[in-house]
């Protein structure tokens, strides 16, 4: 086991073995910074030197390294972690920003999470200290890839298996933006930086305040890229101000339009008309089929673990009313629990203000399956359609 992080100063050092995350150039730097930046100076600090033994290729698009370090397979690097052969996972803080799956990564290969580190390269190395200070343990980096939150819980489309259940929402609900306010700065305590924050619903468009809140967002968290995630229903009525915000944010914020059959023949217009404000844009590709996930009978563990393992949404990392949670069921489950007198649990949220919170325990609360994910089951497709009205459990469960 890795003694990593202990400052504890041992007789003899002994070397960890490490997986790298990745292929690409930042996993590449990753291994030039261990090599001639932090194994030179941390026997000095107390932490064994590291040896890269692997890259492990996720994208199967990055090129082979010519470095002569051996490119695995997610088989092998399981096989190589079971048998000890690596203790460690090593991620360059590049690759962990976005909304990629990385939990579902770590647990297929049977990984404990105590047993990842970030190596925060984007930090100022000035001195010795500040070198083995950049590899830091998986549940204290400061840092989250990953964060939406939900200006407006109602939708003016209504379609069925919304996971938000949008169309249970039978008037308006926004955030109090004060409240918002508080909460998003009271999150910066334990997350310094935010690499993709998504700001979502419901349909966000429905919010007049939604300028208010891109501007908070990009004071709060600068380097953050936002991203307004729409259904594109009101988009061509929104006033210049909102694209004029929207562009004053970090590079790579814009707008995401997941895009139904209802705007099938809106496709061109809608891009002619970006085009024309100039804002960075992106669209899904129609959404003519939906998923289905919820299910009314209670999981075992067995499965109840199997479902959150493989699950992406628990890195849909939400903020709802002063909590943070993996996914946005435990905030919007009320809405279906409400409107057909359920009871599912609407539990695994923790609230930013409870005492003797840390960045450690968030993440480590965030990272586990809770009660409310027994209800969700393999996803199956079928076709889009609106909610009947009024909506019947069909809509909605399996
Ligand atoms: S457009 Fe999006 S938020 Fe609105 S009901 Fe459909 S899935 Fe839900
Ligand atoms: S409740 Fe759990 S299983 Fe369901 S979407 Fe959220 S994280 Fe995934």
């Amino acid at each position: 086991m890795s003694t990593l992080g202990n400052d504890t100063l041992q007789e003899e050092k002994e070397m960890i073995n490490a997986i790298v995350f990745g292929q690409n150039i930042y996993s590449q730097y990753l291994i030039k910074f261990m090599e001639n930046g932090y194994n030179k100076v941390a026997n000095e600090f107390g932490k064994e030197t590291i040896h890269i033994i692997a890259y492990w290729n996720i994208s199967h698009s990055d090129p082979l390294p010519e470095d002569g370090i051996a490119s695995i397979d997610s088989n092998k690097a399981k096989e190589m972690i079971e048998t000890g052969q690596a203790d460690i996972l090593l991620i360059a803080s590049q690759n962990y920003a976005g909304q990629q799956d990385f939990l579902s990564f770590f647990f297929s290969i049977g990984l404990d999470l105590d047993n990842i580190y970030i190596v925060d390269l984007e930090s100022e190395f000035s001195t010795p200290k500040s070198i083995v200070d950049a590899l830091i343990p998986y549940y204290s980096f400061r840092r989250l890839p990953y964060l939406e939150f939900h200006i407006a819980d109602h939708c003016n489309l209504n379609c069925a298996n919304c996971e938000h259940y949008s169309g249970l929402v039978k008037t308006p609900v926004f955030p109090d933006f004060a409240k918002f306010s508080q909460d998003l700065n009271r999150l910066k305590l334990f997350f310094d930086e935010i690499s993709l924050i998504r700001i979502l619903g419901g349909e966000p468009l429905l919010n007049p305040e939604i300028e208010d809140y891109i501007k908070l967002v990009g004071s709060v968290y600068p380097n953050a890229m936002i991203h307004i995630v729409t259904n594109a229903l009101l988009l061509q009525k929104m006033p210049d101000s909102f694209f004029d915000t929207l562009k004053n944010c970090h590079d790579g914020s814009g707008i995401w339009i997941s895009l139904y059959p209802v705007m099938n023949d809106k496709i061109d217009d809608l891009k002619s008309f970006l085009n024309e404000k100039g804002v960075a844009y992106g669209i899904s590709d129609i959404n003519s089929t939906f998923r289905k996930q919820q299910k009314l009978e209670r999981s075992d563990d067995e499965s109840l673990i199997k479902k959150f393992n493989t699950c992406f949404q628990k890195g849909c990392v939400n903020l709802y009313d002063g909590k943070i949670a993996a996914c946005f069921l435990p905030f919007t489950t009320k809405y279906f629990n409400q409107y057909f007198n359920e009871s599912l649990p609407e539990d695994g949220a923790v609230d930013l203000y409870e005492e003797c919170l840390t960045t450690e325990i968030i993440r480590q609360r965030i990272s586990k399956p809770f009660e409310r994910c027994r209800y969700c089951a393999e996803p199956v497709d079928g076709p889009w359609h609106t909610i009947h009205n009024p909506s019947t459990l069909d809509d909605w469960v399996l």
